[in-house]
């Protein structure tokens, strides 16, 4: 058998891995011995020579490797195995409830598996292989979901823009099994949506705001709401299903807006103002038509994916939510998310309140929201920790 090849860590920088952080950055690398292929399985040394890890190789990233294991043992199909039914065991609860068919399985690295993500919606699994370790072991990680209970496909939507950073092409398709004749559908608390399978955002559906969605719907009765960056519908049709007064929504794409269209006829549900518009614009023309609401959501893309786009995304998310506490009436609600990796809750906190002190509105936080209990956060991994929420009162 061929030596394992082997990353060597300049002195002083295991400090990381020691704290049992996955990734390592490339300007901590003093030598990389032989010459491993894109995603090989290597092994990370500290700069005296002690072993720290087991790693997928990326020379193309500047997060040259991705831990898979801090202990020595065999990364094989086996692996990956092990691997997804420790993280189905985690999900146990969400996986038996009648609440929904729609669960995140893997969550990458905060599942012990960097780089990739796996949705099961229904019968079907989608999953996003998004880094060179994961896109080595793609055969592997198919057949591994195949095998999970109740799962009759694969879909692969490896089209994310992060694929690039590793060297990666976009792929998407059927990965295992055959295609489904119908259009994926899933329930959530009692409601159904369509799921963006072959070309929706992401891997089809944000199961990462399921609980934020049901919050939403116990927040609606009587209320006038606007769904701002409404993809297909997931937070407008709670408030319609919530008693919601009147339900606007906002998202600059058309193929999200006609999913929500579906999505309101698949569940009997009255249409909502659908708008197809740029939201900053959008709010602009509410607050010179003089409209106002009692319940604003914003659930905006990722402004800040890495912390170098931090201080232009914060002057985005405050004039959103700036304009958002503007079309507030007395006693309204904003619900308002960031997505970004870059911009942490403390951050978050500062830059709404900032924006309610240049809106001149007395605002209190009445909760802070999280993603979805099957979007874990490990400890050891902060940057897992992308979705937050607040939920902002005004007097
Ligand atoms: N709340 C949704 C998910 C929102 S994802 C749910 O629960 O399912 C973010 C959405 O913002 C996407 O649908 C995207 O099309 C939309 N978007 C991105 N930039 C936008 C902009 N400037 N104006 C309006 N919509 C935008």
């Amino acid at each position: 058998m061929r030596a394992m090849q082997t990353l060597i860590l300049k002195p002083g920088r295991d400090k990381s891995m020691r704290r049992r952080h996955p990734w390592v950055f490339s300007g901590a690398v003093k030598q990389v011995q032989g010459a491993p292929a894109p995603g090989e399985t290597i092994e990370i040394r500290s700069a005296d020579g002690q072993f720290l890890a087991l790693a997928a190789y990326s020379p193309a990233s500047q997060i040259v490797a991705r831990v898979w294991a801090w202990e020595k043992r065999t990364i094989d199909s086996a692996f990956f195995r092990e691997k997804l039914l420790q993280a189905a065991a985690r999900r146990q609860s969400l996986l038996g409830a009648a609440s929904t068919d729609a669960v995140r399985l893997v969550h990458g690295e905060s599942d012990g598996l960097p780089g990739i993500i796996a949705d099961r919606y229904g019968e079907t699994a989608v999953v996003q292989l998004l880094s060179a370790g994961a896109e080595r072991w793609r055969e592997e990680i198919a057949d591994a979901l195949l095998e999970f209970p109740g799962l009759v496909r694969v879909w692969e939507r490896s089209d994310a823009d992060v694929r690039v950073l590793e060297g990666l092409m976009p792929r998407t398709g059927l990965l295992r099994g055959t295609a489904a004749t119908a259009p994926l559908t899933i329930s959530e608390h009692g409601l159904k949506f369509l799921v963006g399978l072959e070309t929706g955002h992401k891997t089809g559906f944000y199961l990462d705001q399921r609980d934020n969605r049901l919050r939403l719907r116990g927040l609606a009765a009587g209320r006038n709401v606007l769904d701002c960056f409404c993809y297909s519908g997931g937070f407008a049709l709670n408030a319609l299903a919530g008693g919601a007064k009147s339900v606007s929504a906002v998202d600059s794409s058309a193929e999200a807006i006609a999913l929500g269209r579906r999505n309101a006829e698949l569940n009997g549900l009255a249409q909502p103002e659908w708008i197809e518009a740029d939201v900053f614009h959008q709010q602009r023309k509410f607050r010179d038509q003089g409209r106002s609401f009692d319940l604003v959501v914003l659930d905006p893309p990722k402004f800040a994916p890495t912390a170098a786009h931090v201080e232009k995304a914060a002057r985005a998310y405050k004039d959103i939510n700036l304009l958002a506490f503007r079309l507030l009436a007395p006693g309204g609600i904003l619900m308002t998310y960031s997505c970004s990796g870059g911009i942490d809750a403390g951050l978050l906190h500062k830059i709404i309140a900032g924006a309610a002190l240049d809106a001149g509105v007395d605002a209190r936080i009445e909760d802070w929201l999280h993603a979805a209990s099957d979007h874990p956060v490990a400890l050891n991994f902060p940057e897992g920790e992308y979705l937050k929420g607040l939920i902002c009162r005004v007097a």
